[in-house]
């Protein structure tokens, strides 16, 4: 038999074993995909001290190895999961450190809510402890697929440090980039950390951002494809400052080398059908049943008394991307709406007091539960009406699909993903429309969307129309993970046909200043044939 391609996924995140947010979700469903496709997929995720390990199966050490940290040697324990359940050729490798990862927390320290400060160290740690681990354990990828800034050193580790090794000879990579807002950007020593050497900090070098290290810009400039998780976020971080954060130039000169991929969710954690933590199962067809959800959720938030009025309801990180501003702007005329409103999320300190100010003014309408509730997010996906995500920006998001799947209506701001995943359901879009999206990013259109849901509200045979048609779509992984798997042989062609970055490191090898980066293709430094 022909040896299966390879790919190595390497995340900061992946389900059920650690999630923050919605990378979590989409490394753990993606890879599963991908591997069903028929490749050999080795996931790495680092061994937090939180770590989540199923029922049935054990952690087995299978390797130790050393990896220079700031230029001495860290040692990474290599742990392979044993999962009965999985089929032999999907992996998962855990990389161990008592100094980093030996805490609770994924990004920030729970007792303060702050980032680490060695998050550069312990992620420079981990991308490279796990191109130390694929060799320890033999495991010789095809693809090395990167995802966010936290692995994102890992493109460039192989096209620089790791150039000359036989072993990744043949390896091509790609990063994903699930939110431009964050890229791991850190004081210029980050360079020492990491391993690389000071020749390669200069002015517009691929690791240089106004004077610190940008973790994600070195991936982007270094993996030999890149992808994002729609087809109009790619779009919109090359257009401007205001979704690019700066990067938006490099994103812009790499155009030729950026897809989006529209995530998927996985269809088997969220189904109305299957799902043991909502009150009744359903389908588009039993739709009572969804009745029964919300009251019984009603009753668990306590929300009193019966008005037949919708509930709208979100789960979310607490950040101003989340749109929390616009929310806190619109509040007051929000709930003079005969409406009633469920709000699950934790992050910023700012958010969590307005949204406990709210559900303290109006105690008969707006519940607010602050923390991070798997359980009650899946009866809150199942107990709405409308699910509102009124977001400046958003990648792919996951929660509008999740919605339409639980017959949930999503009221989105029309940006990203969103765009991407939300038809309008309007006069004359009845047949296809799922949800209702509005476009500026002001409190007035924002109400005026909620509005337009509380209408719809007292329509019941249009409201179960549109409940419908998102119950219809399908938003699987299968397709977007054919996608990748295509992605990932481009990038071994390009791989092949070398790349501009090999003459980059080359220059810096002999001292000659190789002039403002570029991206890969077609790039001569100046001076130089
Ligand atoms: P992001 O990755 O920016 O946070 P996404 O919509 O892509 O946004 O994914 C968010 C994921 O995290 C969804 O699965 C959502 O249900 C989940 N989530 C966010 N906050 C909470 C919370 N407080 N409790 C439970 N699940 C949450």
């Amino acid at each position: 038999m022909a040896q299966r391609y390879r790919a190595a996924i390497l995340s900061a995140e992946a389900v059920p074993f650690a999630k923050v947010g919605g990378l979590g979700d989409v490394i753990g469903a993606l890879s599963r995909a991908v591997a069903d496709l028929g490749c050999s997929v080795a996931v790495f995720l680092p061994r937090y001290a939180d770590l989540q390990i199923p029922p049935d199966c054990e952690l087995e050490l299978v390797a130790k190895v050393d990896v220079p940290v700031g230029g001495e040697d860290q040692t990474g324990m290599i742990y392979r999961l044993r999962n009965p359940a999985h089929p032999p050729h999907y992996h998962h490798f855990f990389i161990g450190n008592e100094t980093y990862f030996g805490r609770p927390g994924i990004y920030t320290d729970p007792a303060t809510g702050e980032p680490f400060r060695d998050n550069d160290a312990r992620f420079a740690f981990f991308s490279r402890a796990c191109l130390e681990a694929m060799r320890a354990t033999a495991f010789v990828p095809d693809v090395i697929h990167a995802n966010d800034h936290q692995t994102a050193l890992v493109p460039a580790y192989l096209r620089t440090l790791y150039a000359e090794d036989a072993f990744f000879q043949m390896t091509a990579s790609i990063l994903s980039i699930h939110n431009l807002g964050y890229q791991g950007v850190y004081p210029r020593e980050a360079m020492k950390t990491a391993g690389f050497p000071e020749r390669f900090f200069y002015p517009l070098s691929p690791f240089e951002f106004w004077g610190k290290m940008n973790f994600l810009k070195a991936g982007i400039q270094f993996a030999d494809r890149l992808t994002t998780v729609s087809e109009r976020y790619a779009e919109e971080i090359q257009s401007g400052e205001e979704f690019g954060f700066g990067l938006q130039g490099v994103l812009n000169a790499r155009r030729a080398d950026l897809t989006g991929i529209l995530n998927g969710i996985d269809v088997n954690i969220w189904n109305p059908r299957t799902d043991r933590a909502i009150a009744a199962r359903f389908d588009a067809d039993s739709l009572d049943n969804k009745g029964t959800c919300k009251s019984a959720l009603l009753d668990e938030v306590g929300l009193p008394g019966k008005p037949d009025q919708p509930l709208i309801g979100m789960i979310s990180r607490l950040v101003e991307q989340k749109g929390f501003d616009l929310i806190e702007a619109a509040a007051p005329r929000l709930l003079e709406l005969p409406a009633r409103w469920i709000v699950l999320g934790s992050g910023d300190a700012r958010y969590e007091s307005f949204l406990r100010a709210t559900a303290a003014r109006y105690k008969n309408r707006f519940v607010f539960r602050s923390g991070y509730d798997e359980p009650l997010a899946h009866r809150i996906e199942a107990g709405a009406d409308f699910f509102l995500m009124p977001s400046r920006y958003e990648p792919s998001g996951l929660n509008q699909m999740m919605s339409m799947r639980y017959g949930t209506i999503p009221v989105v701001r029309e940006t990203g993903g969103l765009a991407d995943t939300v038809t309008p359901f309007g006069p004359g879009e009845r047949a296809t429309g799922t949800g209702i999206l509005f476009g500026p990013y002001s409190a007035e259109a924002l109400l005026g969307a909620v509005g337009d849901a509380v209408s719809l509200y007292g329509e019941p045979a249009a409201l179960l129309r549109a409940r419908r048609n998102g119950m219809a779509l399908d938003f699987s992984w299968a397709s977007a993970a054919r996608k990748y798997v295509q992605l990932y042989r481009q990038a071994n062609s390009a791989r092949r046909m070398g790349s501009g970055f090999n003459r980059w490191l080359e220059n810096v090898e002999r001292g000659v200043e190789p002039g403002p980066s570029q991206p890969a293709r077609g790039w001569e430094p100046p001076g130089y044939p």
